[in-house]
Parts: C-alpha cells; sequence; structure tokens
C-alpha cells in the first residue's frame, strides 16, 4: 500500500473502526485517501470541514427482509440492501447487485466508489448502490419474478427520480428491472419511469444503455491510445468476464478494429485465437443464460476452454478485467507484464487488487480505474433519466455520440487533474481527485448537512 498523508490516517482509522469486517469497502475507502492528499495541502478547507469524513458516512442504509416462495412451494428468505451515500449533486443513483456474496461491506465499496464516478460524468446524479444475496442462476423466470416484486415491494417507499434511482449490475438485466418497474408502478399507481433505469426500450428505455457500460469501456481505452498515438488496430485483448460489461466491451473492440481472443464466467475461461464470435456468445448467454464452457463445445478444435487456471496467463496488449472485484491479483499483473501487455483498464468495479495495480504502474503499464473507465454505464442511465424527463426517446447514433463524448470528457479531465496535482499520467490519481473536488466542493455549499 502506499502511504497516507498524515491528515488522512485519523479519517482512514475511523473507518476502520466504525466499520469492522468490510473489507472491500475499506480498500475502496483507502484507495481514494491515497490520493488526496496533495489536495488537502493544497486545499484546507477540506481537511476543516470534515468534508472527507462525511463522504465516508452514508447518508442512509437500508436493509431488509425479502421473502418469497419457490416454484416448489418453499419459502426463501434473502436480505437487500441499498445505500444511500451521497446525493449532493444529484438523487441517489447506482445499481442493483443480485448475487449470493453480497453483503453490507460490498454494497458500500460499490456506493462509496458510485459517488467519484458519477461526479466524473460531469451529470447531475449523486451515489448508491443496492442489492441483496439472491443467486438468479439457475432460477425459473417465474421465480425470479416473485423476488423482485417482495424486493421492490419493501425498496419502493425509498425510491423516485428526484431520491433515489437505481440500475442493473451483477444478476441484475433487463428482465429483473422490468420485474421490479412492474411491481413499483402497480403499488404507487404512478407511471414513473425515471425511478429505475436499463428499461426496455419499449418502456422507457434508453438505446445504447445496454451497451453503455462495455463500450463506454472501450471508448476509454480508444482515448487512452490515441493519448499515445496509437489505435485498437491489430491489437490482441482480454476481457474477463462474459456478462452484460464483457459482451458489448467485445463488440466495441471488435467494431475498433481490435481482437478479443479470450472471455470467462465463473467457470473457467475460452481462448479462441481467431477472435470470439459475438453471436454465438449472445446467443449462449444472453439467449440460454447457458455456461462459456459450451461456447468452446460448440466453437470447435481450435478453441480451448479452461477450468482450472488465470485468463491473465493469455498473452495480450490490452487486458479488460470486466467480472467482478478482486479478480485481477498480483500473479495475474506479473503474468500480463510478462506477457507484454501494455494497458489494463477496469471494465468491472476494483477488479484490480491493490498489489497488482501498484505492480502495473511499477512495470508502466497503463492503468486505469473503474470509476473513470466504466462510467459509461451511469453516464447513459442519466440520459436515460434525461429522455424520461423530457418524454423523449433519442436515436442510437445520437445517445452513442453523447456517450462517446461524456468518456472523451472523462479520460481527458483525468489527465489534466493529474498534471494539475503533480502526478501526469496518473490516471488513478486524477480519476479519484477529479470526482473528489466537485463532489466536495458541492457539499462546501450546501452547509453542514
Ligand atoms: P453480469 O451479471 O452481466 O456478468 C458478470 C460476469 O462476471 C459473468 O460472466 C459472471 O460469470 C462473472 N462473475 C461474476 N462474479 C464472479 C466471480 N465471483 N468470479 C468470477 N466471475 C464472476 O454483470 P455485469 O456485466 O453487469 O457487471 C460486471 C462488472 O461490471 C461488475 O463489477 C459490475 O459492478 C460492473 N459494472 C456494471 C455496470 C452495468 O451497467 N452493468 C456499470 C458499471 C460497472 P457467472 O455467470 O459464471 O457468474
Amino acid at each position: 500500500m502506499s502511504a497516507l498523508d498524515q491528515q488522512l490516517i485519523p479519517i482512514f482509522e475511523e473507518v476502520l473502526g466504525r466499520n469492522p469486517g468490510e473489507a472491500e469497502f475499506h480498500q475502496a475507502v483507502r484507495e481514494v485517501l491515497e490520493s488526496l492528499g496533495p489536495v488537502v495541502t493544497k486545499h484546507p478547507q477540506y481537511a476543516d470541514s470534515a468534508v472527507i469524513r462525511r463522504l465516508c458516512e452514508p447518508e442512509r442504509q437500508i436493509i431488509f427482509r425479502v421473502p418469497w416462495v419457490t416454484d416448489s412451494g418453499k419459502i426463501e428468505v434473502n436480505r437487500g440492501f441499498r445505500v444511500e451515500f451521497n446525493s449532493a449533486l444529484g438523487p441517489f443513483k447506482g445499481g442493483l447487485r443480485f448475487h449470493p456474496s453480497v453483503n453490507l461491506g460490498i454494497v458500500k465499496f460499490l456506493g462509496f466508489e458510485q459517488i467519484f464516478k458519477n461526479s466524473l460524468t460531469g451529470l447531475p446524479i449523486g451515489g448508491g448502490k443496492g442489492g441483496s444475496d439472491f443467486d438468479p442462476k439457475g432460477r425459473s423466470d417465474a421465480e425470479v419474478m416473485r423476488f423482485c416484486q417482495s424486493f421492490m415491494t419493501e425498496l419502493y417507499r425509498h425510491l423516485g427520480e428526484y431520491t433515489d434511482v437505481p440500475a442493473g449490475d451483477i444478476g441484475v438485466g433487463g428482465r429483473e428491472i422490468g420485474f421490479m418497474f412492474g411491481q413499483y408502478k402497480r403499488i404507487t399507481n404512478r407511471y414513473e419511469s425515471g425511478t429505475l433505469t436499463g428499461k426496455g426500450l419499449s418502456w422507457g428505455g434508453s438505446q445504447v444503455r445496454t451497451e453503455a457500460t462495455g463500450y463506454g469501456t472501450v471508448f476509454f481505452v480508444d482515448e487512452m491510445l490515441k493519448a499515445a498515438g496509437d489505435s485498437f488496430d491489430g491489437k490482441r485483448v482480454v476481457v474477463s468476464g462474459s456478462g452484460n460489461v464483457a459482451i458489448y466491451a467485445i463488440e466495441k473492440v471488435h467494431q475498433l478494429g481490435g481482437t478479443v481472443v479470450a472471455c470467462s464466467d465463473s467457470g473457467g475461461y475460452v481462448v479462441d485465437p481467431a477472435g470470439i464470435d459475438l453471436a454465438l456468445l449472445k446467443e449462449i448467454k444472453n439467449g440460454q443464460r447457458g455456461r462459456i464452457s459450451e461456447y468452446a463445445a460448440r466453437r470447435g478444435n481450435d478453441v480451448a476452454h479452461v477450468a482450472d487456471g488465470s485468463i491473465w496467463d493469455v498473452p495480450c496488449d490490452i487486458a479488460l478485467p470486466c467480472a467482478t472485484q478482486n479478480e485481477l491479483d498480483l500473479e495475474g499483473a506479473g503474468a500480463l507484464i510478462s506477457n507484454g501487455c501494455r494497458i489494463v483498464a477496469e471494465g468491472a468495479n476494483m477488479p484490480t487488487t491493490p498489489n497488482a495495480a501498484r505492480l502495473l504502474t511499477e512495470a508502466a503499464v497503463r492503468f486505469a480505474p473503474a470509476k473513470a473507465v466504466n462510467a459509461g454505464g451511469v453516464a447513459t442511465s442519466a440520459l436515460e433519466m434525461q429522455q424520461n424527463a423530457s418524454r423523449d426517446s433519442w436515436t442510437f447514433a445520437h445517445t452513442e455520440e453523447r456517450l462517446a463524448e461524456i468518456m472523451r470528457g472523462i479520460h481527458d479531465r483525468c489527465l489534466e487533474t493529474a498534471d494539475e496535482y503533480g502526478t501526469p499520467g496518473s490516471y488513478v490519481a486524477g480519476a479519484n481527485i477529479a470526482g473528489f473536488t466537485r463532489v466536495a466542493d458541492a457539499m462546501l455549499a450546501l452547509g453542514v448537512i
């Protein structure tokens, strides 16, 4: 770990003491604090006003029981969460994750990151996150619907277009958003499209929202390449995961002239030297909710499926971790460096462990953090809210151009801020500082609330 500025040590100790056992939350806070030394030195008002201490404490945390009935009549009980972290810039905004690993610490790490990410977009959105330890995998559509209805029966009272606007994340796609929006509409008797984003196109959704996080990730990397006078042309790319973010990252890499040679799920990875066949991947993952091993089986002899191993062993020029937190560790980073990888950009949230990030940076691999790289998803959610508020719907081309423009803006803001604070070229410092100062200035203006 890097050292913390003296002024920030007591703040981090307070976070550790008040939030015991929440390792991922500690990691996310520390990662931001490590960048803020030059900021508190240059602007003592941030330390004097306790703005950083206030930022580390969520405005509100909601935990609730989610009982539901399986197809066979068994009663299951899950736990629901919504952490409304910071609303200085706008209504709380951030996804819902349904995965067995979800607990309060995970939701808090995601909500904390979301504050800075949303701030970086330049759009009027605060930060929040939520979810449940429910596992949609292997459940029928009817079971998923009953779960979503029960979840929303409690959560609806905390939501609203001016209050808190959830979206999808791991395990929450168009199907789940549909069931939750339906229940929200039914309970409130109001068609408030702006209360949830990631909706279907015929009922208030936005073009490009499905693709936005993956496309945005690749637009960001494209800017990194351009800044170095380079392009995607002929680049070999490894993308971990095969969910929403991964699939659309693969699509955009292929459109820009690169080749994605490997992708994965929690059961292993596939290597396809000719380039991932996206139509087949979408059919298996989106159509049949199947496993990546089926991809290798259907693609034939040249494609290997590796059940036990690390996708980071596959040689590449660019690596895009797009699955989950802490999936790229020290060993993975070492393998990427040995194989000549030049860029690592985080499509998933906090996928790189702190040690791995440090090793990559020391080896002069250009490393860009999630809060900048994957901000295209939430930015397009904000565009969805904008369309809902004006009862309008934009074309695919217009929305994609807005997304590309937002990603260019974030990229440039990161580099300019890194320069301004004496860490030229550091996307990590640039993203943390630019995200922090916008939200901190708003908090100062709003008084001690
Ligand atoms: P999906 O549920 O669509 O896909 C997740 C993918 O990651 C799947 O391939 C899944 O494999 C794999 N995965 C999940 N958990 C694990 C694990 N513990 N070990 C190994 N593989 C795992 O989620 P998304 O694509 O939406 O999200 C991926 C990441 O991107 C997350 O970090 C999320 O927070 C982040 N993100 C998503 C946004 C969005 O708009 N969707 C916006 C910003 C960030 P399997 O099916 O086997 O579980």
